[in-house]
């Protein structure tokens, strides 16, 4: 079978990397791809955003399965337009999307099928909304209704925050049409996980926990980003905790979707806050995450692409996945200045060394090859060196022995990633 992978992300070069392996996989693409992909797939100058170009591309290559990695081409209905052709995709359609690409909507699903999640309402108008914010007091947390590349949703400790917030999002100012709409909701207290599980639109499949490291610098300060680094599992979400989320969010909300009569297939992306009185689902994402992806490729024992297939096909009940019994640990390596501005095609050097270690591999983010054949970052996030450890301390050492292989000057990373698990097993 011939295989197209949309994205150009570390998460898609995991995809590929886990793809290519399969027996099932006779020739793989990627769209557009990044250096790292090209070793294991012809990457394609087509654009992830080019819904026409891709279509054209899968129709005329004979192209028997699609697999979509970035949100905003699920919420623009990259799924549906390869269904229309008769070309399997995996991910949800368009409308079943919503639950990433609008806040309210996801709101609304969890209030009408009782997801344990925060308290909220949706605004448009800003009185009515600044009322709601001086009735309620802080901290609260005020989201964009759209999709805002995370930048939409601020956690304020003051209701002056809170107001400048509102006043920012409503006005159109800050985030164009995204942030026409605000959902205002209740702060909640606790530590995050991340919990995947692969549906058909009926059956469930379990994955992986998995927990990220949103901001900047060690500690966890300084401004979010996309994810510094992740590990999985996330022993902080016991099997007892995981099987509550599975009751009290996945399925209902499976079901949910269902009935609404927007089938949910693809990967559902729990992201959760385990509070005082358990856990609570603070968002859903409609993808893999990146970096979550990459770690859990690399845990992952079986052939993906039988239950990515499964999953856009309606017949999950008859998969089954191993996983290895290692810990995952990836640690992202970002050019210098991000999340704010940095400098491009600045030159890398020791990647393959870094991956010459049979328990790591190097993800690529943002990189390309120069004219003279150097490796060379493009982007914000760059690398994801990622190791498989007999436990987080291992995983943690053998990460960042393969990051000390990497000589590039214009590039960071944070080195305390995985430091809530290291200090729950100290
Ligand atoms: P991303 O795209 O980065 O996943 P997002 O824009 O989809 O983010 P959320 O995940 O809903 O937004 O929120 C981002 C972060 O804000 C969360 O990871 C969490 O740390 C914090 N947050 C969101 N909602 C709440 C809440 N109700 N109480 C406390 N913190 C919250």
């Amino acid at each position: 079978m011939k295989i197209l992978v949309v994205g150009s992300g570390g998460r898609e070069h995991a995809l590929c990397w886990s793809i290519a392996k399969s027996p099932l996989c006779e020739k793989l693409y990627c769209a557009p791809g990044n250096a790292g992909i090209s070793d294991v797939a012809e990457c394609l100058p087509l654009k992830a955003e080019d819904l026409d170009g891709l279509v054209s591309f899968v129709q005329e290559n004979d192209i028997g399965f699609v697999v979509v990695g970035p949100e905003a081409q699920l919420v623009d209905g990259l799924v549906d337009r390869m269904n229309a052709i008769n070309v399997p995709a995996f991910g949800p359609s368009a409308a079943a999307a919503e639950l990433e690409g609008s806040k309210g909507f996801m709101k609304d699903i969890c209030a009408k099928y009782n997801v344990p999640t925060a308290s909220y309402q949706r605004f448009t108008d800003l009185d009515a909304a600044k009322k709601y914010l001086n009735e309620q007091g802080a901290p609260i947390v005020i989201k964009t209704d759209g999709l805002a590349a995370g930048k939409g949703v601020t956690v304020a400790m003051t209701l002056e925050e809170a107001h400048t917030a509102v006043e920012e999002a409503l006005s159109g100012r800050a985030f164009g049409a995204a942030g026409a709409e605000v959902v205002i909701e209740e702060f909640m207290q606790g530590e995050e996980v991340s919990f995947f599980v692969l549906t058909d639109g009926e059956n469930y499949l379990p994955l992986a926990s998995a927990q990220d490291h949103k901001r900047v610098g060690e500690g966890d300060t300084g401004p979010n980003t996309g994810g510094m680094g992740v590990y999985s599992p996330a022993t902080i979400l016991t099997p007892e905790l995981e099987q509550q989320v599975i009751e009290q969010c996945i399925k209902p909300t499976i079901e949910g979707m269902k009935s609404e009569g927007h089938v949910y297939k693809g990967v559902l992306f729990a992201g959760l806050m385990l509070t005082e009185t358990g856990p609570r689902l603070v968002e859903y994402n409609v993808r893999f995450g990146d970096p979550e992806c990459q770690a859990l490729c690399l845990r992952l024992k079986s052939d993906i692409l039988p239950a990515l297939l499964a999953s856009a096909q309606g017949d999950l009940k008859d998969i089954k996945l191993e996983w290895h019994d290692e810990t995952a640990l990836l640690v992202v390596m970002a050019a210098k200045g991000y999340p704010a501005s940095y400098e491009k095609n600045t030159v890398i050097e020791g990647v393959e060394d870094a991956g010459s270690d049979q328990a790591v591999t190097v993800f690529h983010a943002g990189t390309a090859r120069g004219d003279d054949g150097s490796l060379q970052a493009v982007g914000g996030r760059v690398l994801g060196v990622t190791a498989l450890g007999s436990d987080i301390k291992d995983a943690q050492e053998k990460a960042y022995k393969a990051v000390d292989k990497i000589t590039w000057d214009q590039g960071f990373c944070r080195r305390d990633i995985g430091w809530r698990e290291l200090a729950r097993n100290a």
